[in-house]
């Protein structure tokens, strides 16, 4: 007998039939002799509907006033499954973040998870042998107000709550795992049986939306048994976990893109030292995420230099940086936002040479142009034109994948 959390996203309960289906799935877990802790989100559109609802009142809401709201969307979700629960006559409990006992700091809207007081939980499940529907997304800071994790993120309350010794956490959603690439997209997609925390903590912050960034992070943290699957089939989903079994002969996990990129370019900067210091620096004050860094080969004095920022920061990048052009010392800012990175993420990579000459051997066989590149221990980004994008990525995947 096992303790199970089991989170299910918003299309999963987006309506009452949904939600009597993943009320079964819980059921038959609990049947088969194991403790359970479901998590749930918002039904479908709940949370951007409530955005909305608060836009048309006052577009300036306070982010306190903005986490009371939208931490009502989990609220319905959760009675609601409860209910589906009790018509099967089943013990069951549903419970805030704050009943179960989620306790944040008090960064309205972004909150993160410092603490959970696991009592009430703890005795709902071994006292009344109930199970216990917790909502996600949400918590309470220390004046005792309500706090929001930020959007997506009740796959990271459902890893802190299974952080808390549980055998197992599953993340049901509507795809059926973790995929190659996307498999809307891309021909010949497959699904990973397994996958490492480190892959898939790439995959997510390159704009694969399975998984929040910061429940994978935490899974890593406390070595959760992570898997992801569907609420809509029964199949085995995919495992995310320290080690991964290699797919055969295959050196990467996958291959994605993002969008959000942009590529901006400091033309004749002075060639002297603190340079790159001060351009960073200044960046990095407005919290603006840089990623690729090249700089050219000083000629004549000065050189270029060119690194990438999120599409939407690029504008704000533009005007810091000119304003501080003196001392800075360039000639001029190229901009380019119709770019987009692409990358090759596989824990394989370290062990096998010629990886990144792979990839570069795709695009030369598509006669695509690289712009920049980087690469880490278990990836590799190219910049590429946005054009280029959709075939560059079929073209790589089918040179590591096969046709
Ligand atoms: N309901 C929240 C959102 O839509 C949280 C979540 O679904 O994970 O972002
Ligand atoms: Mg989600």
């Amino acid at each position: 007998m096992g303790l199970i959390v089991q989170k299910f996203g918003g299309t999963s309960v987006a309506n009452a039939e949904r939600l009597r289906n993943v009320a079964q799935i819980i059921a038959d877990t609990y049947r088969q002799g194991n403790r359970v802790v479901a998590v749930l989100s918002a039904q479908g559109d709940t949370t951007d509907d409530l955005i909305e609802k608060a836009r048309e009142i006052n577009p300036n809401a306070s982010r306190r006033e903005m986490d009371m709201l939208l931490s009502t969307g989990e609220q319905i979700s959760c009675a609601l499954c409860a209910m589906a629960i009790e018509t099967m006559g089943l013990p069951v409990v549903s419970l805030t973040g704050w009943q179960a006992g989620i306790q944040t700091n008090s960064s309205y809207s972004s909150a993160r998870i410092k603490k959970i007081n696991v009592e009430r939980v703890q005795s709902e499940l071994d006292r009344s042998h109930s199970i216990v529907i917790v909502t996600g997304f949400q918590g309470i800071n220390k004046y005792g107000d309500v706090t929001t994790l930020g959007r997506g993120g009740s796959d990271t309350s459902a890893v802190a709550h299974a952080a808390l010794k549980a055998d197992l956490c599953q993340i049901y959603t509507d795809v059926d795992g973790i995929y190659t690439a996307d498999p809307r997209h891309v021909t010949g997609a497959r699904k990973l049986e397994e996958i490492t925390f480190d892959e898939m903590l790439e995959l997510a912050s390159l704009g694969a939306q399975v998984l929040h960034n910061r429940s994978v992070e935490l899974a890593k943290k406390y070595q959760v048994n992570l898997e992801v699957l569907s609420s809509f089939e029964k199949k085995p989903g995919t495992k995310v976990k320290e080690v991964a079994k290699q797919m055969e002969k295959t050196q990467i996990s996958g291959v994605a893109k993002d969008k959000n990129v942009a590529r901006l370019a400091l033309v004749g900067v002075e060639d002297k030292p603190g340079i790159a210091y001060k351009v960073f620096s200044l960046l990095g004050q407005q919290n603006i995420n840089v990623d690729i860094i090249l700089q050219s080969i000083g000629r004549n004095e000065t050189q270029d230099i060119s690194f990438t920022v999120r599409r939407s920061d690029v504008d704000q990048a533009v005007a810091l940086l000119e304003e501080h052009k003196a001392s800075l010392a360039f000639d001029h800012i190229d901009v380019d936002k119709s770019v987009v990175k692409v990358s090759i993420v596989g824990a394989g990579m370290v062990d096998n040479a010629g990886v990144a000459a792979k990839m570069f051997g795709a695009l030369y066989d598509a006669d695509i142009n690289i712009h920049m590149i980087s690469t880490s221990e278990i990836k590799v980004s190219v910049l590429l034109d946005e054009v280029d994008a959709n075939h560059a990525v079929q073209a790589i995947h089918d040179k590591f994948f096969g046709e």
